[in-house]
């Protein structure tokens, strides 16, 4: 089973990097990509505790901003992680994520909500990049709710008006920068409404020009109608197509390999990467 989209508490996972190799040996994937959100801290870690059957794969989901405000995840896999440029681009990213976090915090307690950046800061791991999962852990551990999912749907969705946005590439300079550091972009979950507003079906062009190499079809955020729209721009526009769980550990419900990617897609994302950069223990 080929799962090519996964978070530990790098990002706002719960599983610590070597735990997330550990449970995806024991579901039976055989290639794991690691994404935690705009981070590759966690590649050491996990590279150190492979074994063999596993092959693992670099990547990175990174966060980004149409031009007009819209937040789109593009996952970035097989790059060179000695890229200078899309290192800086993601440092900015996540050092803007605690301003922006600041700032969350400032709307709600001026709604009254009593909640700390210290608070906060108590939920992530050291160097972790910073998220609103980590604000909700905050609030659940304050009794505010039973758990994040809770939290986001009262508070924490990206129509709140406790919702602040930070500094984020455009998703065509992502793509940019992922295939200059010789790797493969793949939009992450492109329809899942429910985190808010999505990108248009013409914008899909848009991207593969940029040099976009596929989209992330098969996803628990999508419904059958849309996983089968997907299928449709995947093959008009001629890119490939993934499937992926968006493991979380217990922040989520999602399970490992429980949307998977086909061996033939991934033969052939592999091989539009610039270097056979997949790692497995010898
Ligand atoms: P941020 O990167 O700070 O904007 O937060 C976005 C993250 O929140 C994404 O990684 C999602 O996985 C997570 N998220 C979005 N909606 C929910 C939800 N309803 N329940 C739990 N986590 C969510
Ligand atoms: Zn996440
Ligand atoms: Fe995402
Ligand atoms: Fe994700």
């Amino acid at each position: 089973m080929i799962d090519l989209h996964t978070h530990t508490n790098i990002s706002d996972g719960t599983d610590t990097p070597a735990q997330l190799i550990n449970k995806a040996l024991a579901s039976g994937i055989n290639v794991l990509a690691l994404t935690d959100h705009d981070s590759i801290a966690g590649w050491n870690e996990a590279t150190l505790h492979l074994r063999p059957g596993l092959d693992l794969v670099l990547g990175a989901e990174i966060s980004c901003q149409t031009e007009d405000g819209m937040s789109v995840h593009m996952l970035g896999l097989l790059f060179d992680s000695a890229h200078q440029e899309l290192q800086e681009v993601l440092a900015q990213t996540r050092e803007n994520r605690h301003g922006r976090m600041e700032k969350i915090i400032g709307r709600m307690n001026s709604a009254g909500i009593e909640i700390s950046m210290e608070e906060v800061l108590l939920q992530l791991s050291e160097g972790a990049t910073l998220g609103r999962p980590h604000l909700a852990d905050a609030m659940v551990a304050k009794g505010l709710a039973k758990s994040r999912d809770e939290i986001f749907e009262k508070w924490l969705h990206n129509s709140s008006p406790y919702y602040v946005a930070h500094y984020s590439p455009t998703p065509e300079r992502a793509i940019a920068l992922i295939k200059a550091a010789g790797g493969v972009a793949v939009i992450a979950h492109p329809m899942a409404s429910l985190r808010g507003r999505t990108v248009s079906v013409e914008s899909f062009a848009s991207y593969v020009a940029a040099g976009m190499d596929g989209i992330e079809v098969s996803h628990r955020d999508h419904t059958m109608d849309q996983k089968i729209l997907l299928t449709k721009i995947a093959e008009d526009l001629g890119v490939l197509r993934t499937g992926s769980s968006d493991y979380h550990g217990n922040g989520k419900l999602n399970e490992l390999g429980e949307n998977t990617t086909e061996a033939d897609q991934w033969a052939a994302l592999e091989a539009k990467a610039t270097a056979r950069r997949v790692v497995r223990a010898s």
